[in-house]
């Protein structure tokens, strides 16, 4: 039966993005009336997200701990010619935390499951069963939009949390293990130990286009599990994903692909791009969300307008990093860039994760032999700045 909300805020999408708003919300702006409309059964969908300790403010991790589910010490990364255990806090959030804890804070009248927005305004939603929300602001969370009007290479992988018959014996993630066999762009497993006879695998691509075929991946998963000598009991659960990684593109363009209201995570293109991961920005956006003193369509538009397009602009470096990686580095070498990478300083790694970079960080990462050839590299630069100012122009 259509009803008729009149909320304060309505936020569009129950994912990443919007349920840690609802959240942030409702710790810090509990006088406030929400609705957060998400068409899945239940919110954030189906996803194991992961962030570094380093990735997070301090003053904001108020917002992200109640959902952290596993958090280990240490990490490890492991090359063809190189092998390393980075001393750094790893957590993993799972998407029924998520669910099961906006359930135990938000009032029932303001979580709506099942219902998909059709209509979006400035103050105002319709969703498909014809209900209507009015609200004094919106805020569109419901994952990317336009991404032709980016310059992307692809982040894409099958996960599957194992349970297997025998304790693994394993205490830290590997974060990359990139000794497999290099196929379709830079490949590499993850491994999550999230329990003692429980491992999350995932086969990783940091490839040229966003095709998966997970019975391939599924295959290769299992022989990766049988090399370590893990002998598989059942399969619990199985993930999959394809993220942009950004080398180029018009943020306006990209912007201006969805309505014309407040946005927030994916949709207001706010992810890293070389990694694609969009948790650390969606913390920071649900933190400013919370603290901001104009919650008027207005006021929210400009304010994750401003953030969104600050934030793009800071990111110029990852960005050419990223053109490097997909446009200078044959995609059998890819590799190379990582293991590289990943000799300089824990401290740069962190920050380099972060977005945080600083300028000593950025030459650090471009000085000595690079491991893609020069001309090559000029040049993918060279194509990603005349993608971006074609587009501006
Ligand atoms: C499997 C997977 C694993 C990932 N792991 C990590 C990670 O470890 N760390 C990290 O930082 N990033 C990770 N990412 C990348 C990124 O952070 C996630 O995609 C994140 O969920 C994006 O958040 P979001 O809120 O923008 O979008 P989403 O979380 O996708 O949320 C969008 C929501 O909007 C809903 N929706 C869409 N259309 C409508 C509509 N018309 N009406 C109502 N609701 C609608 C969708 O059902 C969805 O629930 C991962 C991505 C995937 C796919």
């Amino acid at each position: 039966m259509p009803t008729h909300h009149h909320c304060d805020l309505a936020i569009l999408g129950g994912g990443l993005a919007g349920g840690l708003i609802a959240l942030a919300l409702a710790e810090r702006r509990p006088e406030l009336s929400l609705r957060l409309v998400e068409a899945g059964e239940r919110f954030g969908g189906n996803h194991l997200w992961s962030f570094f300790d380093s990735d997070v403010a301090a003053a904001d991790r108020w917002i992200i701990e109640p959902i952290v589910g596993h958090r280990w010490q240490g990490y490890d990364v492991a090359f063809p010619n190189h092998r390393r255990t980075l001393d750094a806090t790893y957590n993993s959030v799972e998407s029924e935390r998520l669910d099961a804890v906006l359930r135990a804070t938000l009032p029932d009248d303001a979580l709506l499951t099942g219902r998909r927005v059709v209509e979006v305004g400035a103050t105002g939603v319709v969703l498909d069963d014809g209900s209507r929300i009015d609200a004094k602001g919106v805020i569109d969370c419901r994952g990317p939009g336009d991404l032709s009007r980016l310059q992307c290479g692809w982040q894409k992988f099958v996960g599957q949390e194992l349970v297997l018959e025998q304790p693994h014996g394993r205490a830290r993630p590997t974060v990359m293990d990139a000794r497999v066999e290099q196929l379709d762009g830079y490949r590499f497993v993850y491994c999550l130990p999230l329990g003692p006879d429980r491992m999350f695998v995932e086969d990783t691509y940091y490839s040229d286009g966003p095709e998966i075929d997970a019975a391939v991946l599924r295959q290769r998963i299992r022989a990766y599990a049988e090399a370590q000598g893990w002998h598989i009991a059942e399969v619990a659960r199985e993930e999959r994903g394809v993220l942009p990684v950004a080398f180029g593109g018009d943020f306006d363009a990209y912007w201006n692909s969805t309505p014309p209201v407040a946005k927030a995570g994916m949709r207001s293109g706010l992810f890293h791009p070389l990694t694609g991961y969009s948790l650390p920005d969606a913390v920071r956006t649900a933190a400013a969300i919370a603290g901001a003193r104009d919650l008027s369509a207005a006021g929210l538009a400009e304010l994750t307008h401003g953030l969104a397009r600050t934030t793009w602009r800071a990111r110029g470096f990852y960005r050419m990093l990223t053109a490097m990686l997909f446009r200078a580095a044959k995609p059998e070498a890819r590799y190379r860039v990582l293991e590289r990478f990943y000799r300089l300083d824990a401290g740069l790694i962190g920050r380099f994760y972060a977005g945080r970079s600083n300028w000593a960080d950025k030459v650090r990462v471009l000085a000595g032999k690079p491991p893609v050839p020069v001309a090559r590299a000029v040049r993918a630069i060279w194509d990603m700045q005349a993608g971006g100012r074609e587009k501006r122009t």
